[in-house]
């Protein structure tokens, strides 16, 4: 029966056919998705308008008007309506209009402020309340959360869109569409949102986890992206085609699949450490990795990105992360890259923490966020704690903004055979930092002298074979044998 009434909506027998065929094909094909609602249930057609005709806002509108919903236009420039009229649309004299006469206002603009500079104005304001806005122009989870709690205020329900696909894209059954916000808004216009892509998912309530997700996925293909740059530089550096590269490049993306999703798997379980299941160790990487910085070397080739990479790993290893699995890097990411911390701790006035010794002679003034905090069991950290293990921070030596009391400090030489030199208060004895040769320009703080219950967790325990029986640190990764 619902079909029916739907049908008598159409505005021409073409566009019922395609709708129906459509749906079919979606039905017959896709796998049933949690979105998916089978075509008894397609309620009737609502009112839409999409503001903005560019190329993705005509696409948008081409979509809907082939699946029969009645369909008004709105563009600054009026002329690009014209091939949305010819095609049915129906064309709004002003944006007020057009979201007058919507159930469903979708906005498809180039950027943000263009489409505040839309919505933002009294007269179209008090037009929304009682409506659905999908918000399908492109921008952070900042800027959906902002929009969401503005367009709430003013009475109207908010979903937050990415479009994960080109124009030409639109309306095809394999599609992906990924909306975070209104759940109401989602599952009320659920059939129209599929019009636009037979892939759509909703994401969550949270209104920037669209854009979020858009943005994650992103990073992971230009990061693809920059390193096939990078490679194709080498390959013709040494007097390869790229044709040679494209061939080989497609037998090993089997092999680069695997390690990504294992990747994923490994970081979302924690698990960091090596073990039987671990394709390569954090020091097989690292050791291939050096033949990329010698070819860049060698042929004058830019190792900017290596560079970056290569300060990545050699954080990460000189806190023994020698036989970890590759995934042990994730949580630098959490904290922020090494030079991201650094130039942070630089610049960043927000954060400033006093570390203190016992008797409160040696004070530290840390500026900005450390690099990471991490927890050590090795014999020497719990002699020179004279407890089961240390819990410490590396920051930048550029966070030190301050420091006074009369210290003292002692060298010694760890398992690496490198030195490690410990700095405590001459009057109490308290070991307020840590230096070592592999921790350049850094220094390691004692998290206790903080004072600072809310200071992040450890993101790894090292030395976790030398640990005291009863020690069990929750949620916190162990490293592999050090
Ligand atoms: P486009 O062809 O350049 O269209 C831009 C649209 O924004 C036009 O309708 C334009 O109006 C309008 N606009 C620009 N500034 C405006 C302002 N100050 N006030 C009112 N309207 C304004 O761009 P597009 O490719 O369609 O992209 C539109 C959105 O979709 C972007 O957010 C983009 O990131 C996103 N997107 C695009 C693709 C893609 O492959 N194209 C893929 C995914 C997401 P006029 O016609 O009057 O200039």
């Amino acid at each position: 029966m619902m079909a029916i009434a739907y049908l008598k909506v159409r505005t021409s027998q073409r566009s019922k056919n395609l709708y129906l065929r459509i749906e079919r094909a979606k039905h017959e094909t896709a796998p049933r998705r949690e979105g998916h609602q089978s075509i008894g249930e397609v309620p009737m057609a609502s009112n839409v308008c999409v503001l903005g005709a560019g190329r993705m806002g005509s696409s948008i509108a081409r979509a809907l008007l082939d699946c029969g919903y009645p369909t008004w236009v709105w563009n600054r420039t009026a002329a690009k309506c014209e091939p949305l009229a010819a095609l049915g649309a129906k064309v709004a004299p002003s944006v007020r209009a057009g979201i007058e006469a919507a159930e469903l206002v979708i906005i498809n603009v180039l950027d943000y402020a263009a489409s505040e500079a839309l919505l933002k104005r009294g007269d179209v304001a008090s037009a929304l309340a009682g409506k659905a806005v999908v918000q399908l122009t492109s921008g952070s989870p900042r800027l959906a959360r902002e929009e969401a709690r503005w367009v709430e205020a003013h009475g109207a329900g908010y979903l937050d869109g990415a479009i994960m696909a080109t124009p030409d894209f639109i309306g095809k059954p394999e599609t992906a569409l990924l909306y975070s916000g209104s759940r109401d808004v989602y599952e009320k216009h659920k059939p129209l949102l599929f019009a636009l892509g037979g892939g759509t998912s909703y994401v969550g309530e949270l209104p920037g986890q669209a854009s979020a997700l858009d943005t994650a996925l992103l990073t992971q293909m230009w990061g693809g992206l920059f390193g096939a740059l990078q490679g194709m530089a080498v390959a013709e550096a040494e007097g390869l085609d790229l044709a040679t590269f494209r061939r080989h490049l497609s037998g090993f993306k089997p092999v680069v699949d695997a390690a990504l999703f294992d990747l994923v798997d490994r970081t979302n379980a924690r698990r960091f450490a090596g073990d039987d299941a671990t394709l390569a160790s954090l020091g097989a990487h690292y050791s291939a990795f050096q033949h990329l910085l010698e070819a860049c070397e060698e042929r004058g080739l830019d190792a900017a990105m290596p560079r970056a990479m290569d300060m990545i790993f050699r954080q990460a290893l000189s806190l023994g992360s020698m036989e970890d699995d590759f995934a042990s890097l994730a949580p630098l990411f959490r904290n922020g890259s090494p030079r991201r911390a650094e130039s942070q701790s630089m610049h960043s006035g927000n954060t400033k923490r006093t570390a203190t010794c016992s008797c409160r002679g040696v004070e530290l003034v840390l500026a900005g966020e450390p690099r990471r905090a991490y927890a050590c069991s090795c014999m020497e950290c719990q002699l020179c704690t004279g407890t089961a293990f240390s819990y410490r921070a590396i920051y930048a030596d550029s966070a030190l903004i301050g420091q006074k009391g009369e210290t003292r400090s002692w060298r010694r030489t760890g398992s690496s055979g490198q030195w490690l030199e410990q700095t405590f208060c001459t009057t109490c004895g308290s070991v307020v930092f840590m230096r070592a040769e592999g921790l350049k320009d850094a220094l390691s703080v004692s998290v206790g002298c903080l004072e600072d219950p809310e200071f992040p967790p450890p993101t790894m325990l090292h030395w976790p074979h030398r640990k005291h029986k009863w020690l069990c640190l929750e949620g916190v990764p162990e490293a592999a044998a050090s």
